[in-house]
């Protein structure tokens, strides 16, 4: 069942989201060269825990990091490591969660590491715009799969691989709740209703869409090893315009 979300339950939300946009505003800061992964989940862990908020993948299933740091041909669910150190050319996907009074923001965003090459660039490009494309049709009286097919359709046109085992999700108390919102049509007609919350997180590759799970049972790679990118944003559906949770406050 997908539940509402009430005018507090939003408030809440809201804040969650715009501790979880802080972090993306510092990540975006200390994304560099030289620096490593372990470094930034420090970074954001300060972030989270100064806006007295929880991180919410620590410990999630087991996770070891407060966020999930993904380069180049790693789609999602990168463990931060020391060993991880970024490079001019490299692209990483952060994926940040924050929990505060009780419900989760939840948002990822890829960036380049220095100087990319135009063809990961125009990747990163067409992977956010499928992002907002999806966003788009968070109205309600649409169904699921009209978020589905806009991103499916930005998608295809640039030939790029859509990752099919992971998907959006609906977002609250729980990171994860109904419903299920996959990046490609598979005729979901579920309506939606005025709020509703969902983290639409298209997954773009550049080659196959094929991707597999690595040996520490976290990262998941592309299996042709070709670059992924990943834009996330938790939404609200209204009576009127989309909603997203996951951006700073005014
Ligand atoms: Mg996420
Ligand atoms: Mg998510």
């Amino acid at each position: 069942m997908i539940n509402k979300k009430s005018r507090d339950d939003v408030k809440r939300l809201r804040h969650a989201g715009h501790i979880v946009a802080l972090t993306h505003k510092k990540m975006k800061e200390v994304v560099e060269p030289g620096i490593s992964t372990k470094e930034l989940d420090a970074i954001a862990m300060q972030v989270i825990k100064e806006n007295r908020a929880i991180p919410t993948f620590l410990g999630y299933n087991g996770f070891p990091g407060c966020i999930c740091t993904s380069i180049n041909e790693q789609v999602v669910h990168g463990i931060p490591s020391e060993n991880v150190i970024l490079k001019e050319g490299d692209i990483i996907s952060i994926d940040i969660g924050a929990t505060y009074g009780g419900f989760v923001g939840d948002s990822a965003w890829t960036y380049p590491v220095g100087k990319i090459s135009d063809d990961v660039q125009k990747l990163l490009k067409t992977t956010e715009e499928s992002l907002f494309a999806g966003i788009s049709k968070m109205r309600e009286g649409n169904v699921l799969d009209d978020i589905s097919g806009a991103i499916e359709e930005v998608a295809k046109r640039e030939n790029y691989g859509i990752v099919r085992q992971y998907g959006g999700h609906g977002v609250g108390r729980s990171m994860h709740e109904e419903p299920f919102l996959f990046n490609y049509k598979v005729g979901d007609r579920t309506l939606l209703k005025h709020g509703y919350v969902i983290a639409i997180e298209p997954m773009l590759n550049m080659g196959v869409d094929e991707v597999e799970v690595a040996d520490d049972d976290w990262t998941v790679s592309t299996v042709d090893k070709k670059p992924s990118a990943h834009f996330e944003h938790t939404v609200l559906c209204t009576e009127d315009e989309p909603l997203i949770m996951t951006k700073l406050m005014e």
